[in-house]
């Protein structure tokens, strides 16, 4: 399927392999019913996510409208913010590689979690496959260079386009 490729759903846990140890917390979103997803090629994209934190959510300090994680002022109100995120789309292993997964991690850092909100992502591109590692500095270190990646293209105005998709805040 062509970009930009959507999907959203409620933050459920992952299968707490310790991203967050690592410094980059995933956020995992029910791949079920999404069309697209058997035929997406296994590996590292990159787009924009919207989030629907709970109106308690320390992390949402207001935002003028001009800023950069702001979606209308409406959906402002009701929560929603915009972010730069990098993901993986692959098998899921607790499922004996069967089942497909797909991980977020969102270029903000965060308060606290955000368990149960709803999240809406746009893919505008992919970066590379998966790999196999022998270190989990090897690792971390490809996980660095994605975010690099991520957050230079999406600064791109062609990339920036992609923020003003109705569907990062919740609409269809
Ligand atoms: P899990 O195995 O449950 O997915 P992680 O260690 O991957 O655990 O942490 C993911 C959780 O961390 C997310 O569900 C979210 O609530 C929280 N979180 C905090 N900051 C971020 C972020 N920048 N990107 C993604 N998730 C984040
Ligand atoms: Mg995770």
């Amino acid at each position: 399927a062509p970009f930009p490729l959507r999907m959203k759903g409620k933050v459920v846990s992952g299968f707490g392999r310790g991203s967050k140890e690592l410094g980059i917390p995933t956020a995992n979103i029910p791949v079920e019913g999404v069309s697209w997803i058997d035929e997406a090629e296994s590996g590292v994209y990159f787009g924009w996510a919207g989030i629907q934190l709970p109106t308690s959510h320390p992390s949402l300090s207001p935002v003028p409208p001009s800023s950069s994680t702001a979606p209308p002022e409406d959906k402002v109100a009701e929560g929603w913010r915009i972010y730069p995120m990098v993901m993986s789309i692959g098998y899921n292993p607790f499922y004996k590689n069967k089942v497909r997964s797909a991980e977020v991690h969102v270029l903000h850092k965060f308060e606290t979690d955000f368990y149960g909100s709803e999240m809406a992502i746009s893919i505008l591109g992919y970066i590379r496959p998966e790999y196999d590692y022998v270190s989990v500095e090897a690792l971390i270190e490809d996980i660095n260079t994605d975010i690099e990646v991520s957050k230079r293209s999406l600064e791109r105005e062609a990339w920036q386009k992609g923020r003003e998709d109705r569907y990062l805040w919740g609409e269809e």
